[in-house]
């Protein structure tokens, strides 16, 4: 009886959700609304779950990623201190249910009991003013098997992401709609778990969290061709990792770098499946790795991907826009290594993995030059051909004075370069194929552009610091 009054009031609790054709998806990650912006334009994308079809296919031709709206508002105020993440435990002993906050990655900063079993939990960003992508993550656990309620509100944004669970922090689930819905207002949403003694793991995504892609390049450098090294440190002194592919005399270079922003763990699922393919035991992969050295930088947040930050590093800063002011040592790293490149050879493509509602891939428009030449035009037109069901979607825009990495790479290099832009609710295994499948056609494009004009150096470059 008591399980079914509590699921008469999950049901009853919350208004039910909109049909998803009234709603549209705007990315969040490259050209974000703010926190700032009216609640009607925070909108939740519609669509859900792990399992869901391709978001985009759903988002009207018109939602076109709209130009950097307030980013420069963002970038000119001075970022409010980062508050550090609470690392703590909630014990409610007339419930017998505990939460708990204290492993990487987590993120809850309040938790108080309404009702019996019913608990309000609060999340907050890490500083203001953010580009909000509401991460979330805790366990909780209960004495004896029951249902708990848990009413998630957070602060400063609408709830990007549905919640996923774990028992071990490493398989998920999405939570389907018996179990989660999201509040009219979008900062809120219910969720009904069922607890028991085993900790019960919540998290806005899967948790790809700076242990795990330790382990991963770990395992990489094992390989005889692959090498790893510090190429610096973050604010708060966590070592940032390059990992080098392919043959040490190969004077042509793929740059690819991820996790900018620390929830974005669909991009990182793709860098990881790229990297693989790049890493893998093909014909075509080793013909790639005589020719060519791909230079990685899969983690370039870890202190925010530790502290479970919404969006910024340590600093308080968004990192995909200090590529050009250069003011945290992540970036500075990141740009020194790839500046040093030019005395290696030439680089050839830059990749850079993010999250945002649906798949999207940004870039320059095809007018401007770079060498080699229309190489992003032919590269999107080969995973269209590649993926007939797959809508690429590609999002160029005029050279800027943005300081985001694609736009530092453009503007210092003259090479083709993609934000790759994966959806938060992208199916994770064709996520998998599309990554695999890019990587071989970066991998056949870069080889002929080499074979039709290989080049001895890299091209003059005047870098911006
Ligand atoms: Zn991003």
């Amino acid at each position: 009886m008591l399980v079914f009054s509590r699921l008469a009031l999950f049901r009853g609790g919350l208004p039910g959700r909109r049909a998803a054709s009234a709603h549209r998806a705007q990315p969040v990650c490259g050209r974000a609304a703010l926190s700032s912006a009216p609640r009607h334009s925070r909108i939740f994308p519609a669509l859900f779950g792990m399992f869901a079809p391709f978001l985009h296919a759903a988002v009207p031709a018109d939602a076109e990623p709209a130009a950097p709206p307030r980013t420069a508002a963002v970038e000119a105020a001075p970022p409010s201190p980062v508050t550090p993440p609470v690392r703590r435990t909630w014990v409610f002993a007339a419930d017998g249910v505990t939460f708990d906050a204290r492993f990487p990655s987590a993120r809850l900063d309040e938790c108080r009991r309404t009702a019996p079993d019913t608990f309000a939990i609060t999340i907050t960003p890490e500083n203001t003013p953010i580009n909000p992508s509401p991460w979330f993550a805790f366990t909780v656990r209960a004495e004896s098997a029951k249902t708990v309620i848990v009413d998630l509100k957070c602060v400063g944004g609408s709830l990007r992401y549905r919640p996923k669970i774990s028992v071990d922090g490493r398989s998920w689930i999405s939570l389907p709609e018996e179990a989660f819905r999201l509040g009219e207002n979008k900062h809120e949403g219910r969720l009904q778990l069922e607890v028991g003694p085993e900790p019960l793991w919540v998290a806005a995504q899967e948790i790809i969290g700076v242990e795990h892609l330790e382990a991963w390049m770990r395992a990489l450098e094992r390989l005889p061709f692959v090498t790893r090294a510090e190429i610096g440190r973050s604010v708060q002194g966590r070592p940032l990792h390059k990992i080098e592919i392919g043959a040490a005399t190969a004077d042509a270079f793929l740059v690819v770098i991820g996790r900018q922003h620390p929830p974005e763990t669909t991009g990182t699922a793709a860098l990881l499946g790229f990297v693989e393919t790049l890493a893998g035991d093909t014909p075509l992969a080793r013909d790639f790795r005589q020719h060519f050295r791909t230079l990685v930088v899969p983690l370039l947040n870890p202190d925010g991907v530790e502290h479970g930050h919404w969006r910024h590093n340590v600093g308080g800063v968004d990192l995909n826009r200090d590529w050009g002011p250069f003011r945290q040592p992540e970036t500075r790293a990141v740009r020194d290594e790839i500046l040093a490149l030019r005395d290696r050879g030439r680089i050839y493509f830059f990749l850079d993995f993010h999250s945002t509602f649906f798949d999207v891939f940004y870039t320059r428009t095809d007018a401007e030059p770079t060498q080699p030449p229309l190489f992003v035009r032919d590269w999107v037109a080969a995973l269209h051909a590649r993926f007939p069901d797959y809508p690429v979607k590609r999002s160029a825009s005029p050279n800027s004075t943005s300081a985001t990495s694609l736009g530092w790479m453009h503007r210092t290099f003259g090479v083709p370069a993609v934000t790759y832009e994966i959806g938060d609710h992208t199916d994770r295994a064709r996520l998998r194929l599309i990554a695999t499948g890019a990587a071989e056609e970066t991998m056949t494009l870069l080889l002929q552009a080499r074979a039709a004009a290989p080049a001895p150096s890299v091209p003059a470059a005047s870098p911006q610091n």
